[in-house]
């Protein structure tokens, strides 16, 4: 998964500023939860060549005072990386481009990446990284360089291009010195891409309202899938519906988890979906509770994701709402690839509150469980710390296949719901019940929305042709 933005400043022509790179290093700030492996801007000037500056780690590492102002022009690419395919070398790090001519930053996995690779390369191309960016800028740059009309014509031309041969999720944000930024979404608008103005005429691609906002600027609004939106040098912009699906199929786990609880998603705030989900806990709870199979004296979350889901769940049941852990803010990158890792990342995150766990009966909240490690290191560190009953709410259903989309769900072998069910779960953890949110709940808490659930039912949007060499190509995480 990554975040992505795109600046243009439509009210200067001078070559010699760094505004757009200060709003893409700010919003780059506030989508750093959509990756933290690496960091890049790249700026441009129709008078100038690209300028970039890239490298792994965190956005504020990654860039200093000195840095943001070497980066200069009127326009602005950036992204920050969690690296899923590839690897996570600065080689496949973005923003990427082809010669002086086109940019590109991009949020999504693609499926057939390995059959358009080696289509590619027979056919005499040559690809320097194993970032499937790469792929997108040369079937654009392609089509661009052999079509004859205009510039418009052949922009579009290399949109559908993309869209008919490309399998997967794309949101992408580019920019040509002549044309200006351009935005794309794939045609069933698996990852978020939304356009924000601040009323002087400049614009901001983002891959969130959060990231807008922080920077200033007011959404305008979400680029539709399928759609090309196109911003010249001087503020035109312009929109084309270049595919149409009957219908899209955004994913679920952006509302789930992914997303800035600060966000809103196709006009649907994220923390008030996740205060629904919390409520679609509530009566499998309270059965529960009534059949004396759990006691629940405080309602907890595992900090940050599952807040709101754990304060609904606790008014939904008139049981008081506590903190148990704080989540350790000032927590660094450390190199983590193994699970005994994972368990000691999940402790170095969160540090117990011991007056509100001893002797207490706790209904322990989740926002989902993927491998398990967090849900049983917490479990674990709740009885080390004199807990007296627990039980476990997870507010999304159970996670049984893998995601070809860009989320970080492993193979599904090692995936926990896959190898158990929640009563097996329960008896592993050695809690009294562990509770999954029914399907039917999150469809409604998402308004009934038609959603991508290949992760819960292992039914994709896309072709899936080319998975298998995907799945072989995946970061160990
Ligand atoms: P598990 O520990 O079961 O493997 O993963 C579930 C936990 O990790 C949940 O607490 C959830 O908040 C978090 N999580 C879910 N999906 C992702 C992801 O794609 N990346 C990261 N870093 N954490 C995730
Ligand atoms: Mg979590």
């Amino acid at each position: 998964m990554c975040g992505i933005v795109g600046v243009i400043h439509t009210t200067s022509t001078s070559q010699k500023e760094c505004w757009v790179t200060e709003v893409a290093f700010n919003a780059l700030l506030a989508l750093q939860h959509r990756g933290q492996d690496a960091a890049g801007i790249m700026t441009s000037h129709p008078e100038q060549p690209f300028s970039m500056h890239k490298e792994l780690g965190f956005v504020s590492d990654v860039f200093d005072r000195e840095t943001i102002s070497s980066l200069q022009g009127t326009m602005a690419l950036g992204h920050t990386r969690y690296a899923t395919t590839g690897q996570n070398t600065l080689a496949d790090t973005q923003p990427l481009h082809i010669s002086q001519s086109v940019g590109m930053v991009h949020n999504g996995n693609l499926v057939n990446y390995h059959l358009l690779r080696r289509e590619i390369e027979s056919n005499g191309g040559h690809l320097t990284t194993s970032n499937d960016v790469e792929v997108l800028l040369h079937l654009w740059t392609h089509t661009l360089e052999a079509e004859r009309g205009s510039l418009t014509k052949a922009v579009i031309k290399a949109t559908q291009t993309i869209f008919e041969t490309v399998d997967g999720a794309y949101s992408v944000v580019g920019m040509m010195p002549k044309l200006g930024l351009f935005a794309f979404r794939d045609p069933f608008g698996i990852r978020p891409l939304v356009l924000g103005t601040d009323d002087k005429g400049n614009y901001c691609f983002a891959s969130e309202t959060s990231a807008l906002h922080y920077v200033g600027f007011r959404l305008l609004r979400e680029v539709k899938a399928g759609e090309l939106v196109t911003i010249s040098p001087i503020g035109e912009i312009a929109y084309h519906q270049v595919q149409i699906e009957k219908v899209t199929a955004p994913c679920m786990f952006e509302w789930v988890y992914f997303s800035g609880a600060d966000s809103t998603l196709e006009g649907l705030s994220v923390y008030q979906t996740r205060l629904a989900l919390g409520r679609g806990l509530a009566p499998a709870i309270r059965s529960l509770i009534r059949n004396n199979i759990v006691s629940v004296g405080v309602v907890a979350p595992i900090p940050d994701t599952a807040r709101p889901a754990a304060i609904a769940l606790s008014e939904e049941l008139s049981i008081p709402y506590r903190e148990i852990f704080l989540k350790n803010q000032y927590q660094r990158s450390f190199i983590l690839p193994h699970q005994q890792d994972r368990e000691r990342a999940v402790q170095l995150k969160v540090s117990p509150i011991f007056s509100e766990i001893e002797g207490k009966d706790i209904l322990l909240v989740d926002d989902s469980i993927v491998r398990g490690t967090t849900i049983q290191t917490i479990v674990r560190t709740l009885k080390e710390c004199g807990a007296n009953r627990i039980s476990v709410a997870v507010a999304c259903p159970p996670i049984q296949h893998s995601c070809h989309y860009g989320i970080d769900l492993p193979d599904a072998s090692t995936l926990l719901s896959v190898q158990k069910t929640a009563d097996q779960i329960a008896q592993w953890l050695e809690v009294d019940a562990v509770v999954f949110l029914e399907v039917e709940d999150l469809r409604r808490a998402l308004g009934h929305r038609n959603i991508c659930r290949g992760c819960l039912d292992g039914q994709y949007p896309t072709p899936l042709c080319g998975k298998t060499e995907f799945t072989q190509h995946r970061v160990a995480k």
